[in-house]
């Protein structure tokens, strides 16, 4: 058997995706793949909130991060990072190793900058001093997701650019790139599209485009404007991850089945389903309701125990792997990812073995309370959508 794969990417990849990605590859600069182009931003736009193309790139996440920085930014730049985690900090690190100024507003372990903390923040010292605000959609490292429409009112409304990281947002949380005033969102395939990793994605604003042609860091590989370019003829600039883009194609076709507004419910159901039933066996979530993530859910160690104890039984004894924490969070809290191509039984068996590992380190839990709470949770859901 299969382990049971919950980390917060790669994710869980249908098998119609898995199936696609064995064909023979295809010539990149021929027809098939201009058609296959075609058809992916058709499939894209939507789940950006796009009328633009995608920019598409071979590359994990964290090269998507640094694409946006090198085309949007000049030496010298003061740009404000707000930091939910450790995903927040990295988009400062990467800002800083490219000579950026970098001001960090940053919160709590299991908050969220609220939009009203973003804006006093900002009024504080005159928000002109800034170019622009980096936030991250949803913070993979706390399972805590930012109100990013609200956040980018309050940067628009200042005149600054608002990059943001989706990396495991988008797919799984709703965004409207154009609408909402976003200026560059980057995400990866690997998290809540249910693609293998390896490809990496960019949206670009009009006024956006406008500051990627002055900035002055250096840039060839990830040159948004030569990507453009190539992709008005249905290509990119240099050669494409052709198999990915396969499996790509065929989880838009899955995403567009279910409709979106399938998708972003799913995910708040597997949500809440597995933080109620993690409640129920008496375990503690780091992130409160008002602030937790559709996507992934940090749930505290109990009391004595050292997360990574329950993170080697359920691999061990269980077959299913979630992650520890990362930085400060190591050892006291493990994350349960519920993105991408995930399903009701599987929240009902990472519950199922959550109890069952408890129980073996000692710990008093009532038998069989986490997945009754879920099996509530998608019966009461059942009903209201019936
Ligand atoms: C996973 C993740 C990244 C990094 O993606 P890689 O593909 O590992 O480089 C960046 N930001 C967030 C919010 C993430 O969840």
């Amino acid at each position: 058997m299969d382990e049971l794969l919950l980390i917060p990417g790669p994710t869980q990849v249908p098998q119609q995706v898995r199936e696609v990605m064995t064909r023979q590859m295809i010539n990149h600069r021929g027809p098939a793949f201009s058609e296959m182009y075609a058809e992916i931003q058709r499939g894209l736009r939507p789940v950006f909130g796009s009328r633009e193309d995608i920019l598409i790139f071979p590359s994990a996440g964290t090269g998507m991060m640094e694409a946006a920085l090198v085309n949007l930014f000049s030496p010298g730049d003061r740009i404000l990072v707000a930091i939910m985690g450790e995903f927040g900090s990295r988009f400062a690190a990467i800002a800083e190793a490219f000579g950026l100024e970098v001001d960090r507003l940053k919160v709590e372990p299991g908050e969220a900058v609220e939009p009203e903390r973003l804006a006093a923040f900002l009024d504080e010292g005159g928000p002109e001093r800034y170019r622009a605000v980096l936030v991250t959609h949803n913070e993979t490292s706390t399972g805590v997701t930012l109100d990013l429409r609200g956040a980018a009112d309050v940067v628009k409304e200042r005149g600054l650019l608002l990059v943001v990281d989706a990396v495991s947002a988008l797919g799984g949380i709703e965004v409207h790139c154009d609408d909402w005033g976003i200026d560059v969102l980057i995400t990866g395939s690997q998290k809540a599209l249910m693609t293998p990793p390896g490809l990496g994605f960019a949206y670009v604003s009009p006024q956006a485009w406008e500051a990627v042609e002055s900035a002055g860091l250096p840039r060839y590989y990830w040159d948004f404007r030569r990507a453009r370019k190539s992709g008005a003829n249905g290509q990119t600039p240099y050669t494409p991850a052709v198999g990915l883009w396969f499996g790509l194609r065929e989880a838009l076709k899955l995403i567009n089945e279910e409709t979106l507004e399938g998708v972003y419910g799913r995910h708040r159901l597997m949500a809440s389903a597995f933080r109620g039933g993690a409640r129920a066996l008496g375990l503690d979530l780091l992130a409160a309701d008002a602030v937790a993530s559709p996507v992934v859910t940090a749930v505290k160690a109990p009391q004595g125990l050292d997360a990574s104890g329950i993170i080697k039984g359920l691999r061990g004894n269980e077959k299913v792997v979630v992650a520890g924490g990362q930085g400060d969070l190591k050892g006291r809290i493990f994350r349960v990812a519920h993105m991408g191509g995930v399903r009701p039984e599987h929240m009902i068996n990472v519950l199922g073995a959550i109890e069952r590992v408890l129980a073996g380190l000692g710990v008093s839990v009532t038998t069989g309370a986490g997945v009754e709470t879920a099996r509530k949770t998608y019966d009461a859901a059942a009903v209201k959508g019936a």
